[in-house]
Order: structure tokens, then sequence, then C-alpha cells
């Protein structure tokens, strides 16, 4: 059996097999894919210390960095499965090509996924104009015209903070009123250069072939199809947790994420959890780093207490 398991090899996931290699203890990560959502990104302007990367380029210097190190990589493999450590003290993690994996401890760094809109142009505008996150891209668009698609909390706050960067925001809201909280409702009315529009549902993200030149939108009461001039389209309807899979044995918030304390403990003994799949706030890679590390100290920690059986 493994002493630390990673289940996700995202950034969360890497540090977290880093970290344990590190202490000489039998370290493993599965992953689904290696590298995870940064390498859907593409120009990264935030990893302190480099002025800028590329998201393949930095998910094939996660490998490379976890490689320097003495870790069983199990990458394309998709955990289905956790079971609680029984008398003999072992968490099992059942994969879907029928496997299972023990070890002593185990560090879920699963991640998350943007809600998609699922409409024409946004896959393939991805990245050419369609963003998912503000605190990431929304210096890219400096001066430009953008819009915010979902007026809840997480919508409500990237059109306040690109209200600040950008020329132009248009909030779109597919229901009649707003979701966010009133105090950022009074705060999004109080900015001079944001338009909002509710009952009105996205139908088409517009470009040139290279990058996004517009949005069409319907609006719901009256039926009749909009066209908004612009450059860039924020989606802000949810960040689902890739959790489904531990929903009856973790203890997960409304939301999905996994509920960890500040050493990145879950309601089960021995398992940890880091990054994006968490309930800590603010989903970002230095953060998902920093997590996955603290989550496997705190795994190390727990096995220097715990006799072996
Ligand atoms: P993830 O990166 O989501 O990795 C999860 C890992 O778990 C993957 O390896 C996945 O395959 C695996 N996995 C999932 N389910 C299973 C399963 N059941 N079994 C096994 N493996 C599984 N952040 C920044 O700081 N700066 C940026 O500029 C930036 N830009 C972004 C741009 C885009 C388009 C996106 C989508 C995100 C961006 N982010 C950015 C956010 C950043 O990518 C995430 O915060 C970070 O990747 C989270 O790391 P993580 O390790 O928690 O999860």
């Amino acid at each position: 059996p493994f002493d630390v398991l990673v289940v996700g090899g995202g950034p969360a996931g890497a540090a977290a097999a880093i970290y344990a290699a590190r202490k000489g203890i039998r370290t493993g990560i599965a992953a689904e894919r290696f590298g995870g959502q940064v390498l859907d990104t593409m120009a990264i302007e935030n990893f302190i210390s480099v002025k800028e990367t590329e998201g393949p380029k930095l998910a094939a210097a996660l490998e490379q960095h976890v490689r320097e190190y003495e870790v069983d990589i199990m990458d394309l493999q998709r955990a289905t499965r956790l079971v609680p450590a029984g008398a003999d003290g072992l968490v099992e993690i059942g994969l879907e090509n029928g496997a299972s994996l023990r070890s002593r401890t185990v560090v879920l760094s699963t991640g998350a996924r943007w809600r998609q809109m699922n409409v024409p142009g946004e896959d393939q505008y991805r990245n050419k104009g369609v963003a998912y996150c503000p605190h990431c891209d929304g210096p890219l668009f400096k001066g430009k015209r953008v819009a915010v698609i979902g007026g809840g909390n997480s919508g409500v706050e990237a059109a306040i903070d690109l209200a600040g960067i950008v020329a132009h925001v248009t909030l779109i809201e597919f229901d009649a009123q707003l979701r966010a909280d009133e105090v950022l409702q009074r705060k999004l009315r109080s900015l001079g250069n944001v338009r909002v529009v509710t009952s009105a549902q996205t139908t088409e993200v517009l470009g040139d072939g290279s990058r996004v030149n517009g949005l069409v939108y319907r609006d719901r009461t009256g039926g009749d199809s909009h066209r908004v001039e612009l450059e860039g389209v924020f989606v802000q309807i949810g960040l689902l947790p890739n959790t489904e899979w531990l929903k009856d044995v973790v203890a997960l918030s409304p939301r999905g994420e996994i509920i960890v304390d500040d050493r990145g403990q879950t309601s089960l003994p021995g398992v940890f959890a880091a990054g994006d799949a968490t309930t800590v706030p603010y989903k970002q890679i230095v953060i998902a780093m920093g997590d996955g590390s603290k989550a496997a100290l705190s795994a190390f920690d727990h096995l220097i207490r715990t006799p072996v059986q």
C-alpha cells in the first residue's frame, strides 16, 4: 500500500505528490488527465515569480517536477469509489478500470470544471475571447468591451471587478432579476460603465474566425434577438467540483465542495483534500499549489502519529 495516495494531477495534486515524496514515503498519484485545468488555459500571468507562461507549458513542467521524485504516476486513471479505512487503517480508492489502490492516507485534489453555456461559438472561441476566470483574464481585456454571463454572486462580483479594468461591461442574466446579494447589486448599479440585461438567454458567441467580436441574446419576454458588439465574454454560471463520486462518503458543502479545515483535513480520518475541489475560497493555481503542499504535510503529520497496523 501507499503512505500517501494523491487523486488528481492538477497544480494541487502535483504539489501534494512532491511534498509527500520529499518525506521519503511511498507516494502515488492517480489522475484522469495530468495537468488538469491548466491544460485548457493559454496565457497565465499570475503564477507568481513567472511573469508569463502558457497552460500546456506549465502542465508539462508540473509533470516533469513530479517525475524528479520517486512517485508512482498513474495517468489516465479515473477514481470512482472511496472506501474509508477499516480495521487495517487503509483507505481504498477504486478506479474505473476495476483496479483498486490502498493507502494509509489520501489527498483528494480532483479540481473543478466551469459550467458552460453550450451555445455555438463558445468552444471555438475559448481562450480567444471566451473566458471563465476574471482574476486570471480580466487584465487581458483592458480598455475593451466584455459581457459577463450570469447574475449570481460570482457574475456580479466579476462585473464589478471587470468594470474597473475594461471599457464597458454588459451583464446578462437569464432570470427576471439578479440573484446576487443586495450589497453587490447596489455596488453594481453605482457603476457608470455597466449595463444589466435581465430575462436574456445567450444564444451564440460571434467571432471573425480568430477572436470574439460579439454575442447574441434572446429577450425571453419579447422573444426577439439582440446583438452586442464586444471583445470578451466571461461565463459565470457556476464552478462544478469533480466530487460526484464522493458524495456519500465525504462531507461536501451544498455546492458539492469537499469540506476541509485549515489543515486540509476532510470529514474522514486520513483523508485530506486541496485545490478547486474543496471549500477553500478563490480558485487559483497558486492557491491550489499551496493547499496541495499543506494537505501533504498534514497527511505526513497524520502518518507519524498513527501506528502501522
Ligand atoms: P484541476 O486543475 O482541476 O485538476 C484536477 C485533476 O484531477 C486533473 O488531473 C483531473 O484530470 C483529475 N481528476 C478529476 N476527477 C478525477 C477522478 N475522479 N479521478 C482521478 N482524477 C480526477 N488560475 C490561475 O491562477 N491563473 C490563471 O491564469 C488561470 N486561468 C485559467 C483559465 C481557464 C480557462 C481555466 C479553466 C482555469 C484557469 N485558472 C487559472 C484556474 C486554475 O486552472 C485552477 O484554479 C487550478 O487548475 C486548480 O487546480 P486543482 O489541482 O485544484 O484542480
